[in-house]
C-alpha cells in the first residue's frame, strides 16, 4: 500500500498521524480556510475535513 502524500490528506488526519513538521509548515502557510470541527488552518480545502474560507466575503 502506497503512503499517502501529506499534502493529500485531512491535516486533522495527518497531524494524528505525527506528519513532520516541515511537512505542516508548507501546508498551512497562507492559509485560506479553517476546519470547522477541529479548528486547523490550511492553505488547501483538501487538508481539512470540514473547511470554511477563512477570510469570509460576508
Ligand atoms: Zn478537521
Amino acid at each position: 500500500m502506497a503512503k499517502k502524500d501529506i499534502a493529500d490528506q485531512c491535516l486533522c488526519k495527518a497531524i494524528e498521524c505525527s506528519a513532520k513538521l516541515n511537512d505542516l509548515r508548507g501546508l498551512v502557510r497562507d492559509a485560506q480556510y479553517i476546519c470547522k470541527k477541529c479548528g486547523r488552518a490550511a492553505a488547501k480545502k483538501r487538508n481539512l475535513c470540514s473547511p470554511v474560507k477563512l477570510y469570509s466575503e460576508n
